[in-house]
């Protein structure tokens, strides 16, 4: 990557084209996840009773896994698309990416890094 900052202009773009690929991804995955969680309204019924616990508290680990798991690949997309401020390296929310293109300040260490 290079050096010179980019525009408020360039890093809109890239962001566009970063949400753009993620969207299928991601649609894609919010039908498996809840395919999953449908599909859970049925084994709940056919597990024995004292299995329950076990499966309840391996579910909410499944759950929680998976944020954990989306955030990962929101971060990495980002990092790969350059989205990212270069002063302290750190990934945007959606507003902070709305703030940083109006703005071209970063929402966590709130510097300047992007050019007007
Ligand atoms: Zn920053």
């Amino acid at each position: 990557m290079s050096v010179r900052s980019m525009t408020r202009k360039e890093f809109a773009a890239a962001a566009e084209k970063m949400t753009r690929r993620g969207r299928w991804a991601n649609r894609l995955w919010l039908t498996i996840f809840f395919v999953i969680l449908f599909g859970n309204l049925v084994v709940v019924r056919l597990i024995p009773e004292n299995y329950a616990i076990t499966y309840l508290v391996g579910f909410f680990v499944f759950l929680i896994a998976n944020i954990i798991f989306t955030m990962r690949i929101a971060k990495n997309r980002s990092r790969r698309a350059g989205v990212i401020c270069s002063k302290c390296k750190s990934t945007f929310s959606k507003t902070g990416l709305e703030l940083a293109i109006a703005t071209g300040n970063c929402s966590s260490c709130s510097e300047k890094f992007l050019d007007d």
